[in-house]
């Protein structure tokens, strides 16, 4: 949610007044979770690769910090936001201007499809932001039009759709343009393949954010069932034999009920595998390729498997011990409905967890429902 915020205002940030103001006057009020994340960050004059989801006020979360860097006593251009797109780019220049308008900076747009004389002669005046489509800038630059020998921060907004193969080669000629102490950073809703090797040859060390496991929850069904701690092995076999079950990660929170737990489904009569962090990385490794392979049906882990896994035959993802917190739980139950797939989440709550239950549920503005006696099967 774009308004769920750590609580923080543009005041924490410690902006110069004139720059406080342009934001007031645009509106906002409050940073959005980008924005509280990517600014501090950004004026850090660190690397970033920024990852949220649309619509989430990434424009701002550069600009601003982006602004707040420009020494406007200086004539030389200091930042370079590359845009994939003219109408974006455009769009972007008008916000820099609008967040800016108190602060003396100058903003340029240069996009393909205009004049490039217009673009030379404004820019015998001073430009400290520069916003630009790659194939104009690297004109005007490679002509020396623009000087970029002072541009210490570039932005690639879209990124994604900036390191397309048949741009790749022409962004590494303007980096190459640019200061050589400069800060890269990226933001996208989506980060590819192409653009991790493009990261690994010019982004070192960047600062990963990443706001979009939201995403993970959607498509995922998630009930509770209210057990003693006794039951829940008894509940466990009730929902293997009811349940339409593809493939299952069972989670516990620790290494000894990982394994109990493992031995107790084996003795029911079910095929599982058990991995867990105090393994041995081979055994690890086999127990991880052969579940994918499918040669079991169930496995229990810790929380060594919450995140990053992607096994899209998993469609039943059981909380055997409820996590210890949100963050925890969006990752263990994101195995499941992953790239659009349903998946079913199942809960097995104690007396003790009923309260983290609905923490869980508040914080992440999701909804956990009493699993009721019949689940239907196009759920999941
Ligand atoms: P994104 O690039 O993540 O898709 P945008 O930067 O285009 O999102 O922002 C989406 C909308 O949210 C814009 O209309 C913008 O003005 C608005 N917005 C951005 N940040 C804030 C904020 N802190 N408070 C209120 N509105 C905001
Ligand atoms: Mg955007």
């Amino acid at each position: 949610d774009v308004t769920d915020t750590k609580g923080r205002d543009f005041e924490d940030f410690f902006l110069k007044r004139e720059l406080l103001m342009g934001i007031f006057e645009k509106g906002f009020e409050k940073p959005s979770p980008i924005q509280e994340e990517a600014v501090p960050i950004i004026l850090q004059n660190r690397n970033v690769l920024a990852r949220a989801k649309n619509g989430t006020g990434k424009t701002a979360a550069y600009i601003i910090p982006c602004l707040e860097k420009t020494d406007t006593t200086l004539k030389t251009i200091q930042v370079l936001i590359l845009i994939p797109t003219r109408e974006l780019a455009l769009q972007t220049s008008a916000i820099v201007k609008e967040i800016g308008k108190h602060m003396g900076v100058q903003c340029m747009v240069t996009t393909g499809g205009t004049s490039l004389k217009d673009d030379i002669m404004r820019l015998y005046n001073p430009v400290h932001i520069i916003v630009a489509t790659p194939g104009r800038i690297l004109d005007l630059a490679s002509k020396k039009v623009a000087d970029l020998s002072q541009c210490k921060t570039i932005i690639m907004d879209e990124a994604d759709k900036l390191l397309s193969p048949e741009f790749q080669p022409v962004l590494e000629q303007i980096i190459g343009l640019c200061n050589e102490e400069h800060q890269i950073c990226l933001f996208s809703a989506t980060f590819p393949v192409t653009v991790k090797t493009f990261c690994q040859k010019f982004v070192h060390n960047p600062y990963s954010i990443n706001l979009m496991d939201e995403l993970t929850l959607r498509g995922i069904t998630q009930f509770y069932a209210y057990v003693e701690e006794r039951q829940k092995v008894h509940c466990l076999n009730t929902l293997f034999s009811k349940l339409e079950i593809n493939q299952s990660i069972i989670f516990c929170n620790s290494v000894n009920r990982v394994e109990l737990l493992a031995k107790k489904i084996t003795e029911l009569g079910y095929s599982c595998y058990y991995i867990h962090a105090k393994m041995q990385q081979a055994n690890r490794n086999r127990v991880f390729h052969e579940f994918r392979n499918g040669a079991t049906r169930h496995l229990v882990t810790s929380d060594l498997f919450t995140r990053g896994i992607d096994i899209q035959s998993v469609n039943v993802v059981i909380n055997f011990d409820f996590p210890k917190n949100s963050e925890t739980y969006l990752h263990r139950i994101g195995r499941s409905g992953r790239f659009g797939h349903l998946g079913l989440a199942v809960n097995l709550i104690t007396h003790e967890d009923r309260h983290s239950l609905r923490r869980v549920e508040q914080e992440l503005g999701t909804e956990i429902r009493a699993i009721p006696p019949l689940i239907d099967r196009s759920l999941y």
